[in-house]
Formats: C-alpha cells, structure tokens, sequence
C-alpha cells in the first residue's frame, strides 16, 4: 500500500508525545508542512500526575498529550495513528522516507524521532495497581514523592546503590535496597551500613495493599513493609526502526546530536530519551529547540532554490 507519496512534508514527526508534539506546535506557527505518526500509548500517558511543568501546577500526562495534540492540529499540523517501522534516506541533502507497518510511506525534508522508551519493568504481582501511585521508576519525576516514606529500591546493579543513597540524603531515613542476582562492589556494603540503609538480596515477587502499598513480597517469603517502591531496572528506547541508520552513539546507548538535536544523520533529529535525560519538560524544550534549526534550514533551503 502507498502512504501519501505524492505530498512531500516539510518535516515528518515520529512520536506524539511532548517532544515531537512541541515541534510540531512550532513547525505549524512557522506555516511548515507536518505530519507526526504515532502509535498510540506512550511513556507520558502513564505519568499521573506531573507537578514541574512551569505554569502547570499539577497536570496529567494524558491531559498533556491530548492539550498538546489539539495545540498542533490548531497550527495546522498533520497527526495519523501509525506504527513506523523504518527510516531511510536519500543521497546528500536528500529526503527522508518514513515507513509504516501497514504498508505506507511518508516523506519529509526533515525528520525528527521523539519515540520515548519504555520501563524495564520487574514482572511482579499486582505492579499495574500501584504504578505511578506508589510503584515508581524515575528520580527525577518523582522521587519528591518519597519524603519521609519507607521506601524500597528494587535493582540489579550498582545504580541501585547510589541510588538508595541520594533516596537516603534527600527525601527519607527510612530506606531498604533489594537486590537481585548483584552483589555490591567493595566499599558499598560499609557506605550503605553507615547510611543506616538496609540491604537484602532477594527477587521481588509482588506488591501488597488494599488502596495504598503496605509491602513488597519477595520470593524468599520475606516482605518488607514500605509505602513506596523504586523500581531501578533503566528502560529500553524505541529505536528498532532506526537500525540500519548506522547513527553515532555516545558511551550510555543514546543518540549523539548537535546542540539543535540533530544526529550523526544531516536533517535527521532526535529528541526526549533518545538524546538525552528523560523528562517530559525537557523533551519539549528539544522539539521546540528542534523545531527552531529545521525552520531555519528551511528558510535557507527554498532561498537557495530547494534542496
Ligand atoms: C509514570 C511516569 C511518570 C512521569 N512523570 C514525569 C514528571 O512528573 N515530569 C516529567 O517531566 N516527566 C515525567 N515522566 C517522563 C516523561 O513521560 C518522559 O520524559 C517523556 O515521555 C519523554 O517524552 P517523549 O516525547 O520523548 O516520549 P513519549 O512521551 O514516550 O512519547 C513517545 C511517543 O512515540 C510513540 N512511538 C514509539 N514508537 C513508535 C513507532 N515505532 N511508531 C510510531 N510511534 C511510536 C509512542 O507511542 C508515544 O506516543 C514520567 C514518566 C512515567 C512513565
């Protein structure tokens, strides 16, 4: 099945979620063509509730999204329900050939890849009932929410350990890591000891609680009471798509990019996770910073008579 080949886009977006939603908000004030694919379910409309959106007390991410996506439609963005399953790009300065699952292609002067990941989670009983209420995954999303709570931190490496212990020095004394298949290199076990920061090792097994978490069970039978649980097992990028591209990474697995977001690739642009920290405040600061350079290329591009 063909896509839309006969329309060439000024920029094709992957991913509706803040980062390529914010692009495309920015790409539609500058009266540029753009389409955003996306399929459905993302990272930020599991977010209950987000509180460091400056001017946005407190927000849902769902009701970012769906604000976001009917911000973009007003600047006359473009937004289909696709899965993308491959980038390809022309020779030079050439265009960019987005394809589907379902058989269609789409092309754009510009590309940008704001596909977000997903958490590496635990396989344990009863996760989808507290997650994001007291079963987290992030620090920085929401690790204020652990002040003075009994927290345990679930993980299989060292990450786990610091971890605990910037837990330990902001937000609680009340603290349990459970590992699982890790033992701790020398020097942690003293560090953690005189945090007062309990250590065990043990596999998570499940969550307990009626309306609120009351423990974590482990395989061994042991449960340890707490009100929250950090879950410390990273996330996996959506980037199968981009396989092939050959696109320069840094030593932590992301995209390398410039400071406007763009890769390796000349036109081709990365934002959110895939670039860098993960945080939906920031993934919309590098569409918008995206958006800006591509605008930019454009004006220069059909001043010079086009590509
Ligand atoms: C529980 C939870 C709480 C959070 N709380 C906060 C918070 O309080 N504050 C904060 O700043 N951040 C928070 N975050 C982090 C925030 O959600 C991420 O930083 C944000 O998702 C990054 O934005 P993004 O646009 O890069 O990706 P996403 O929001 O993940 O959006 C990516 C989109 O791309 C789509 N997609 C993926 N692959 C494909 C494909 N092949 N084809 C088409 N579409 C595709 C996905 O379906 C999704 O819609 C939280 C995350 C979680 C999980």
């Amino acid at each position: 099945m063909a896509g839309n080949k006969d329309i060439q886009y000024d920029c094709v977006i992957v991913g509706a979620g803040p980062g390529g939603l914010q692009a495309a908000v920015y790409l539609g004030r500058y009266c540029r063509s753009v389409l955003v694919l996306d399929r459905g379910g993302g990272r930020t409309l599991h977010a209950k509730e987000i509180e460091n959106f400056l001017g946005q007390p407190l927000i849902s991410g769902r009701e970012l999204i769906e604000t976001g996506i009917s911000q973009a439609l007003r600047f006359g963005a473009r937004i289909e329900k696709k899965t993308v399953s491959a980038v390809a790009k022309g020779p030079g300065e050439g265009v960019f050939r987005i394809e589907t699952t379902d058989g269609a292609f789409f092309t754009g002067r510009f590309a940008i890849v704001s596909t977000g990941a997903r958490d590496n989670l635990p396989r344990i009983k009863d996760l989808q009932k507290f997650f994001a209420k007291n079963f987290f995954t992030c620090l920085d999303c929401d690790g204020y929410r652990m002040r003075g709570k009994k927290t345990v931190i679930l993980g299989n490496s060292e990450s786990a350990l610091r971890l605990a212990l910037a837990v330990k020095q902001m937000y609680t004394n009340r603290v349990t890591v459970a590992l699982a298949g890790y033992e701790p290199p020398p020097g942690y076990r003293e560090a953690l000891e005189n945090e007062g920061i309990e250590v065990i090792f043990d596999e998570p097994e499940g969550l307990l609680g009626e309306a609120e978490l009351e423990a974590a069970q482990f395989k061994s039978g042991r449960r340890v009471a707490c009100h929250v649980v950090l879950s410390n097992y990273g996330y996996t990028l959506n980037d199968s798509f981009l396989a092939g591209l050959g696109l320069k990474r840094n030593p932590s697995g992301k995209y390398e990019t410039n400071r406007h977001f763009e890769s390796s690739m000349r036109g081709l642009y990365m934002v959110g996770p895939l670039a860098g920290n993960d945080q939906a405040v920031i993934a919309a600061g590098e569409g918008a910073e995206a958006a800006i350079d591509i605008n930019k290329r454009l004006v220069e591009l059909n001043m010079a008579g086009g590509l």
